[in-house]
């Protein structure tokens, strides 16, 4: 595997695919610049080698040019995090971003326009590819969130690099990650995933049974499980089409000797909402009226002794809807049995959707060994698929 180590860029041009997708505000200030922070190393390595950099991304979803989708709004975050002056070449591709890019000194950087005002992008066009390859000498691969599309800058330009294209720092990190889970984690390995359907998981739970000894099913899946199994649900979120997978499901665990843990019991609501009357029940017997939207204290004590005994933990999707205060504890108590595995020296990887959401706002994301920046992304390789943009680089 290639990574950026493997170059050493002076007097090269880096042409580096990040994720600036980042959130804006009305005024079209960045309010999130987690993803400028985590293509920082990739960037200040290029520069420290004594080379320069051009930088390409998208923002948003524009349909054609669209102003309030230009990259330019965020060139005072870039320089503030990088401290270093941003060029900008108002279109990613043409005569102007390739003299700019060709005019690049060691030590400056080129952000070029959002490469999504081109249909191109998507649609993985060769030729636009092409014109993108002109920009660089070397191409560096460092957006995880959009591994998973085989995009004009995420792939395909990759071939115009034969010999000279690299993963960055970010990129190689979450690959390591995954590596750390799905092939070579310590055991006893384990996966807790949540959220709320059991649709969007099936293919991941499937794949992981290959790879765990221990998998916690939490969140609103549990009672398409519950139900399946017998039990009454009450107003539970369920998804009654699926209960028959849901059984399979725990038949192959069983043949392959992965021990599924449910909740045994729940927060219960007489509605869904953080204003509500509650009751903790068991998770077989909820009653008419009544849903369950969050672990329960007992499950919380079962789920802390099986995150503890394992060494390597993937989490993907929250317990309960804890985006209501009153149904955040079973996620919380959760993040709390990892961060302290995690202190104890097992590995655990967060990754994939709302699970991030939580960990960030419940302050947990220095607590565990790595949170991945890509939702789409990590469920794909969760799921066992080869991502195309990490495919390019290997190829
Ligand atoms: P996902 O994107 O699949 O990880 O799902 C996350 C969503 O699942 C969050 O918005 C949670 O509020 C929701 N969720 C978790 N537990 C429950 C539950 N018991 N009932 C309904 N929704 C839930």
């Amino acid at each position: 595997m290639k990574t950026i180590d493997d170059f050493n860029f002076e007097n090269k041009r880096a042409l580096i695919r990040v994720d600036f997708n980042v959130p804006l505000n009305d005024s079209f200030e960045v309010t999130d610049a987690t993803r400028i922070i985590s293509a920082k190393p990739t960037i200040i390595k290029v520069l420290e080698d004594g080379g320069s950099c051009v930088l390409m991304s998208h923002l948003g979803r524009p349909k054609g040019v669209q102003e309030e989708f230009s990259l330019k709004h965020i060139i005072p975050k870039i320089e503030d995090i990088l401290g270093v002056e941003v060029k900008f070449a108002t279109d990613c591709v043409g005569e102007e971003a390739e003299t700019m890019a060709s005019d690049l000194q060691p030590g400056q950087i080129l952000l070029l326009e959002n490469l999504r005002f081109h249909d191109e992008e998507k649609q993985g066009d060769e030729a636009f590819a092409e014109k993108l390859s002109k920009l660089g000498d070397i191409y560096v691969n460092d957006a995880f969130g959009t591994a998973h599309r085989a995009h004009a800058s995420t792939t395909i330009v990759a071939k115009f690099f034969p010999e000279a294209k690299c993963f960055g720092y970010l990129l190689a990190k979450e690959i390591d990650s995954i590596k750390k889970v799905m092939e070579d984690g310590e055991k006893p390995v384990l996966a807790v995933l949540g959220g709320a359907k059991v649709s969007s998981k099936i293919t991941v739970i499937e794949n992981i049974l290959d790879k765990v000894d221990h998998l916690i099913i939490g969140g609103g899946m549990t009672f398409t499980f519950i139900k399946a199994q017998g039990g009454e649900i009450g107003d539970s979120i369920c998804e009654e089409d699926k209960m028959e997978l849901a059984l399979d499901i725990l038949e192959q665990a069983k043949s392959k000797n992965v021990q599924v843990h449910l909740p045994v019991d729940v927060v219960a609501a007489n509605a869904f909402s953080n204003d509500t009357e509650t009751q903790i029940v068991d998770v077989m017997h909820i009653p008419a009226g009544w849903q369950g939207l969050d672990a329960g204290p007992k499950s919380i004590e079962n789920f802390d002794k099986v995150v503890k005994a394992c060494k390597t933990i993937l989490w993907n999707g929250p317990l309960g809807v804890f985006e209501m205060e009153n149904f955040a504890k079973g996620t919380i108590a959760l993040g709390d049995s990892i961060a302290e595995a995690t202190a104890e020296g097992a590995f655990s990887l967060v990754g994939g959707g709302d699970s991030v959401a939580a960990v960030k706002q419940f302050g947990f994301e220095k607590k565990v060994s790595y949170v991945s920046t890509g939702g789409g992304a990590m469920l794909e390789s969760l799921e066992g698929k080869t991502l195309p943009g990490i495919a390019a680089i290997l190829s």
